[in-house]
């Protein structure tokens, strides 16, 4: 019987007793005898677990009764401040996203949510600075399985994610030789056919709509990550049949300014703009929030916005954006073929 993996009982005054801070995750204890204040205190070890057996043990030399003992574990199991994992090791660490969800959601467990993440599969297209980034970070938070894609070669200014020693060499060769000394669970040799959760596709200047539109069409929930003149724009996440797709925000932009499409054309072949290793970072950082959000199944900010942060500031932009009516995207979606099967057999 152990408090979820760093909450921590804290005195507060004689009869009160609390355990964790934000108020999220934490609870306070009131009208307490000071034996109930330091059998509460055991609970807060980090190597030897005490068992319900310890604690009602405990209880009477601190002279508090059976009864009352179960019934304190009972408020702290339903108030989610226990742990639900009852077969963990003592002392055996536990992998930080697991610990840092399991205090967020009190109904949930942490674990599950870190073997899904195991299971899942992300594709990352553009391994420069911030895509490597990306793909460092995914690892870093569980996902268990990375399809790496350029194919371009490592830029000085890669330099960080990537070695010095790599500069030159192809991105598509050292991005999963390098994640996977560091990771070496993760998975990056995977069978053409296996189909991503979840794509990101890194660009400078423009979204790529060659890469992106077929994903539409195919179902495929993707993460466009373009990085700017000035800023990183993150999303919108396009969830086929689910709100704005790439195209729809090109025509939004051509509505306001006739002459983007010819901009954009060009976009796609001038050289990236350098941009500074912690606004790549910051960049990063969003889009992996949202990609983790979209495999968690949690809501999305950018599912109908996208995010626009610079080195300025570290508060993004949140620009939101709308289904084009021209675009089509939304009915592309509805005439998969699977959707039309359902609706053949439907009765009329
Ligand atoms: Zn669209």
């Amino acid at each position: 019987m152990r408090l979820r993996s760093g909450l921590s009982v804290l005195w507060r005054r004689e009869g009160e007793s609390q355990i964790g801070v934000d108020p999220r995750c934490a609870v306070v204890l009131e009208n307490l005898s000071a034996g109930e204040q330091r059998l509460l205190d055991r609970l807060d070890v980090e190597t030897v677990e005490p068992s319900e057996a310890d604690l009602l043990r405990a209880g009477r030399a601190e002279g508090v009764r059976a009864r009352r003992v179960r019934e304190l574990l009972e408020l702290l199991r339903r108030s989610g401040v226990l742990d639900p994992v009852t077969d963990r090791v003592a002392g055996a660490p536990v992998a930080p996203e697991e610990a840092y969800w399991s205090r967020l959601l009190p109904d949930g467990d942490g674990r599950d949510l870190f073997a899904r993440r195991g299971r899942a599969m992300v594709e990352v297209v553009g391994l420069d600075h911030v895509g490597m980034r990306i793909a460092t970070q995914l690892a870093e938070a569980g996902v268990g399985a990375l399809r790496l894609e350029d194919d371009g070669r490592v830029q000085p200014s890669d330099v960080g994610p990537y070695d010095s020693l790599d500069v030159g060499r192809r991105r598509s060769v050292r991005a999963p030789a390098r994640l996977r000394s560091l990771f070496p669970a993760l998975r990056t040799e995977l069978p053409p056919d296996a189909r991503p959760d979840v794509l990101v596709a890194v660009s400078s200047g423009v979204a790529d709509p060659v890469r992106l539109l077929p994903l539409v069409r195919d179902d495929v929930a993707h993460l466009p990550v373009v990085v700017g003149d000035v800023d990183v724009v993150v999303g919108p996440t396009v969830v086929p049949g689910h709100g704005p797709c790439t195209r729809c925000v090109d025509l939004h932009r051509t509505d306001t300014d006739p002459a983007w499409p010819a901009v954009a054309t060009q976009l796609r072949c001038i050289p990236p703009p350098v941009t500074p290793a912690h606004l790549g970072q910051l960049g990063a950082a969003m889009a992996v929030n949202q990609v983790l959000a979209a495999l968690d199944g949690r809501e999305l900010v950018t599912q109908q916005a996208s995010l626009e942060v610079s080195a300025l500031s570290p508060l993004p932009v949140l620009r939101p954006w709308a289904v084009h009516p021209e675009c089509g995207c939304q009915d592309v979606s509805m005439a998969r073929p699977g959707e039309q099967e359902r609706q053949s057999v439907r009765p009329a």
